[in-house]
C-alpha cells in the first residue's frame, strides 16, 4: 500500500497505516485481494458545500461542509456528521474508512460514510446553531434518505443539533423517513440511542476484562477521559457494574476526584446546562482536584476509556499508564490511541480494544432505529439494550477469536481489521 500519495491527509494516512499494517499475510498476498486494496480507500463520492448561515449581529457567515460517501458494499451509507473547527477532509476521510469496518462488524447491513463541518456550535446561541442547521441542511438534503444515506450525531452534533438538522429536513425535502438517526423521541427516534455508545464500550470492556483476565469492574480505579455522549454513558454503566470513575477532562481540564465521580451531577452539569468540567468541583461536597487537559493520563487506574476525541492519548500517556498498572484500555472514541500508543499496550498484554470495534454501539442502535422505522415498530428501551449487549458481545467474539487464529491473541487491532476486511473485500468482490 502506498501511503506516500496522502501525505497531505495525515489522519487518514493513519488510518491506512494500522489497517494494512495489521492485515494478515494471507489477505496481502493473494491477488485477489489487491484490486480491492486500490478501490476500498478511495471513497465513493464526495460531497463539500458551503454553508452560509446568519448570526446574532445579521451578519452572513460562511463555513465548509462535507459528506464523505465512502463505501455502501455493506448497505447504506451510515455514518455520522462532526460540527467541529478541526473538520477537515483528511479527519473525515480517517472517520469514514473506519466506519466501514465498524459497521460491518456491528452484523447490521450498512455501509460506511460521515460528514460535517468545520462550524464550533461551542459559545454560539440556540438561534445561531440552529441558524447553522437549517442552512447545512438546505445544501445536503439532496443527499440524503432512509435507503440511501443516514447521517446520525458525532462530536458537537447531539440532540439539540440532530432536531434542528432533521426539522429542516423535513421541511426542504417534505419527507418524513428516517434519514438521520439519534433523533429525540418525539422525531421517531430509538430509546437507547442516546446511551449506546458509552453502553457499548462498557459491555465490550465486560467481555474483554472476563476473557482476559478472569475479573469485572468491581472495586477497580477507572478513567473515562472526555465528558460528551460517550463519556457520560459510559461513566453510567461503569459505575453500575461496580467501578469507580475516578477522572474526566474536556478539552481545557482534567478532574480528579478520588471517591468517583457522580453521573447525575455530571449529567447535569455536560447535558443541561453545557458548562465545563472544572465547574463540577463546586456542585460536589466531595474532594476533587481540578487538573490540565492532559494530566488525566498520569493519573493511577485499573482501566482507561478514551472517549474525547483522534490521538487524545500518545505514546508517552501509554507508558504512564503501563507503569501505573492499569490493566485495560477500551477506546470509546474514534483512534484516539496513537498507533505506536496502542502497540505499546497490545506488547505488554493491557487488553486493548480499537474504537471500530469497541464504539460500534452508536451505529449499531442507529442501525436499530432504523429497523424500527422500516417495521413500524417502537422496541422498548429494555429490549434495544438487549440486542446493544448482544451485538457487542458478538463483536469482541469475532475479534478475539480472530485475533487468536492469527496467533496474536491481545492483538485485537489484527482481530477486528482481518475480521472486517475479509468481509467487506468478499463482498466487493462477489458484486
Ligand atoms: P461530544 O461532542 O458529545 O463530546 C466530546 C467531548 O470530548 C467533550 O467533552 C469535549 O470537550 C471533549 N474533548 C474534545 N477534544 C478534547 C481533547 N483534546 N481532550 C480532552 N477532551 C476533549 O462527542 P461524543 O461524545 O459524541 O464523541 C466522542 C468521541 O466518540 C468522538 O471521537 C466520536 O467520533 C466518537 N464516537 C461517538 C459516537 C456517538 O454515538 N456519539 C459513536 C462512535 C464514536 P469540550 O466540550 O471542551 O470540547
Amino acid at each position: 500500500m502506498d501511503y506516500e500519495k496522502y501525505n497531505d491527509q495525515p489522519e487518514f494516512k493513519a488510518a491506512l497505516h494500522e489497517m494494512f499494517t495489521s492485515l494478515d499475510d494471507s489477505i496481502l498476498n493473494d491477488p485477489k485481494y489487491a484490486a480491492v486494496i486500490e478501490r476500498i480507500v478511495e471513497p465513493d463520492k464526495i460531497i463539500t458545500f458551503d454553508v452560509k448561515w446568519k448570526d446574532d449581529q445579521g451578519n452572513i457567515r460562511v463555513n465548509k461542509g462535507y459528506r464523505i460517501r465512502f463505501n455502501n458494499v455493506n448497505g447504506v451509507y451510515k455514518g455520522g456528521l462532526r460540527f467541529h473547527p478541526s473538520v477537515n477532509l483528511s479527519i473525515l476521510k480517517l472517520l469514514g474508512f473506519e466506519q466501514i469496518f465498524k459497521n460491518y462488524l456491528t452484523g447490521l447491513p450498512m455501509g460506511g460514510a460521515k460528514g460535517g463541518s468545520d462550524f464550533d456550535p461551542k459559545g454560539k446561541s440556540d438561534n445561531e446553531v440552529k441558524n447553522f442547521c437549517y442552512a447545512f441542511m438546505k445544501e445536503l438534503y439532496p443527499y440524503i434518505g432512509v435507503n440511501i444515506d443516514v447521517p446520525a450525531g458525532d462530536i458537537g452534533v447531539g440532540g439539540r443539533e440532530i432536531r434542528y438538522l432533521y426539522e429542516a429536513y423535513k421541511e426542504y425535502s417534505g419527507k418524513s423517513d428516517c434519514s438521520l438517526t439519534g433523533k429525540p423521541l418525539d422525531l421517531g427516534g430509538s430509546l437507547c440511542r442516546t446511551e449506546a455508545t458509552g453502553y457499548g464500550v462498557t459491555y465490550f470492556a465486560r467481555g474483554a476484562l472476563k476473557t482476559y483476565k478472569d475479573t469485572n469492574f468491581k472495586g477497580k480505579k477507572v478513567i473515562v477521559s472526555g465528558s460528551g455522549n460517550v463519556a457520560l454513558y459510559c461513566l453510567k454503566k461503569v459505575t453500575e457494574y461496580g467501578g469507580t470513575v475516578i477522572a474526566m477532562n474536556d478539552s481545557n481540564n482534567t478532574i480528579y476526584a478520588p471517591n468517583g465521580i457522580d453521573f447525575e451531577t455530571m449529567r447535569a452539569l455536560k447535558e443541561d446546562r453545557r458548562g465545563r468540567i472544572k465547574e463540577y468541583k463546586d456542585l460536589v461536597n466531595d474532594e476533587v482536584t481540578v487538573l490540565d487537559r492532559k494530566d488525566i493520563w498520569s493519573i493511577k487506574c485499573d482501566l482507561a476509556f478514551p472517549c474525547a476525541t483522534q490521538f487524545e492519548l500518545d505514546i508517552e500517556d501509554a507508558k504512564k499508564l503501563i507503569a501505573n498498572g492499569c490493566i485495560g484500555v477500551f477506546e470509546g472514541a474514534n483512534m484516539p490511541c496513537t498507533l505506536d500508543a496502542a502497540n505499546l499496550f497490545i506488547k505488554n498484554k493491557v487488553i486493548y480494544s480499537p474504537g471500530k470495534a469497541s464504539n460500534a454501539g452508536g451505529v449499531a442502535v442507529s442501525g436499530l432505529e432504523i429497523e424500527q422505522y422500516l417495521k413500524n415498530e417502537k422496541w422498548p428501551f429494555e429490549e434495544v439494550d438487549l440486542k446493544l449487549k448482544h451485538i457487542m458481545k458478538t463483536i469482541f467474539k469475532n475479534c478475539y477469536d480472530t485475533a487468536k487464529e492469527l496467533g496474536d491473541e491481545y492483538n485485537l487491532i489484527k482481530g477486528a481489521n482481518n475480521f472486517a476486511f475479509k468481509g467487506i473485500a468478499d463482498k466487493m468482490l462477489s458484486l
